[in-house]
């Protein structure tokens, strides 16, 4: 055993601050750590700690401060939310919960929903765009989120009233049943200023969507995705991903994203973690444990080292790899992990930012946006010419990549313009995986009712009896 840092953690009994240390076993990476009063926690973090190495070498960002911060720092992280004086990142996405209810009951659910629950009123719902502003550095993004909040009949004046206020970007989070039902709510949230559809989207098979809930079908989520085809919203699909549950899928649904592109716009994977209903606790996996099963599913099509920390508050919170898909349905990965996450970034919250809203909301509409991407993309010319030799090891395909630029570089950034696809995995923790570092640095910031901005894992939180720290606290 070889201790390679020390971590400030928690204890999954009682909550109480805990330090541990990480450590390397048999090529795996542990965190260790022990409270007094109920003993010692052994988690798996990584499988392989050449990875694991290798995304803290490559991750290098300066912070962004939050624009406010709301909190005084007494008790110390994580008891201080927030946002408080420590926190050192910005806000990336707000995510504004605008009921509690939701009309499916899946096994899984981080929020716990049930189809009971309290809606904010306007006015609540007016604060907390107005604590966004109040705290975000602009452009401000939000995600309207639940609960299911499409129950609700006025959530078309909730976007509408958001985009009065100022918010740059603006994105729903979904189970995508009523929307596939009714279409007519679909135009109504598009007419309301709606930017993005984060469509929940677990695999491409019933057999999946029966063992989370048994309402939902995939014929529902492809409906989905072409309704939003027809009034040209992007799509990005979220898939929960369980050991035994669905990641034998994942390389599926990269392989469908991909046939939906343009408007399927990315795949953001979210490796189940232990917070609010979860039916085992068997199915944890590392975000390694993902790659690897993307590589190996996908036949090489996509690699681990595609995968480089995303533009996120810490290496290890995150993972993404930005895809050009032609025409013959080949990708070409347009990111390596020798080549570093972030270049030369100075502000990586504006970036991210930016990020979301050129790739999520579509380039075409968002010059600032898309001329990032360009300068990104240009700047990693070599890197695209290494993947081409090593990913269209085929002839015909290396001809027909070779004559589809025949015009160089523009034809490249022309075709990149439409047919990019970003997949990416978020590695939310838990009071067993807990980091506070990884914390003290989210960008993913919760905004609630009494006015409070609270790092997304900090939100949702919970003791191994599952009573939260921050959720239902008002
Ligand atoms: S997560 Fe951030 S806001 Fe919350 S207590 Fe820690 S440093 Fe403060
Ligand atoms: S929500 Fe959790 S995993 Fe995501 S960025 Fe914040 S601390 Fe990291
Ligand atoms: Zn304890």
């Amino acid at each position: 055993m070889e201790q390679i840092d020390t971590v400030k953690s928690l204890c999954p009994e009682c909550l109480r601050k805990i330090e541990g240390i990480k450590y390397v076993e048999d090529g795996k990476v542990y965190i260790g750590k022990e409270c007094e009063e109920h003993g010692k926690f052994t988690i798996l973090i990584s499988r392989d700690v050449e990875h694991y190495k290798k995304m803290e070498n490559c991750y290098e960002a300066e912070r962004a401060k939050p624009k406010a911060f709301l909190n005084n720092a007494e008790k110390g992280c994580p008891f201080d939310c927030g946002l408080c004086p420590s926190h050192k990142q910005d806000t990336c996405i707000a995510v504004l919960e605008v009921t509690s209810r939701c009309d499916m009951g899946c096994t899984f659910c981080f929020a716990n929903s049930t189809s009971s629950g309290n809606d904010p009123d306007m006015a609540t719902i007016k604060k907390m765009f107005e604590t966004v502003k109040q705290c975000s550095n602009d452009p401000t993004c939000v995600q309207i989120s639940g609960g299911e909040p499409t129950l609700r009949n006025d959530l078309p004046e909730i976007i509408k009233l958001g985009r009065d206020m100022g918010i740059s970007h603006i994105e729903l989070n979904t189970n995508g049943n009523r929307l596939a039902d009714d279409p007519g709510f679909l135009n109504e949230i598009v007419d309301a200023g709606i930017d993005a559809i984060y469509l929940g989207f677990d695999g491409i098979s019933d057999e999946i969507y029966d063992k989370r809930h048994k309402k939902m079908n995939f014929s529902k989520k492809a409906q989905v995705i072409d309704r939003c085809e027809k009034v040209g919203i992007g799509v990005v699909l979220v898939p929960l991903v369980s050991r035994d549950y669905n990641l034998h899928e994942v390389g599926k649904i990269i392989d469908f994203a991909s046939s939906k592109v343009p408007t399927v716009r990315g795949v953001h994977f979210q490796p189940v973690f232990f917070s609010g209903r979860y039916p085992s606790e068997e199915g944890r996996i590392t975000i390694f444990d993902l790659l690897e099963e993307v590589e190996d599913q996908m036949e090489g099509k996509l690699k681990i080292t595609n995968f480089t920390p995303s533009l996120m508050p810490h290496a290890h919170c995150g993972a993404t790899c930005l895809v050009v898909v032609d025409e013959y349905g080949n990708f070409i990965p347009l990111t390596n992990i020798s080549l570093g996450a972030v270049e030369s970034t100075s502000d990586i919250a504006r970036k991210t930012k930016n990020s979301i809203m050129g790739r999520w909301k579509g380039m075409d509409e968002s010059s600032s946006c898309c001329s990032k991407e360009v300068e990104v993309k240009s700047s990693c010319c070599t890197q695209k010419l290494e993947i081409k030799s090593s990913c269209c090891s085929k002839s015909d395909q290396e001809n027909k990549l070779n004559s589809d630029f025949s015009n160089g570089w523009a034809d490249f950034i022309e075709l990149s313009k439409e047919n990019y696809l970003t997949i990416s995995a978020m590695g939310f923790q838990d009071a067993w995986t807990y980091e506070q570092d990884r914390v003290e640095n989210c960008c993913i910031h919760v905004v609630t009712e009494n006015g409070k901005f609270i790092p997304f894992c900090n939100y949702n939180l919970t003791n191994c009896k599952g009573e939260y720290l921050y959720r239902n606290a008002g």
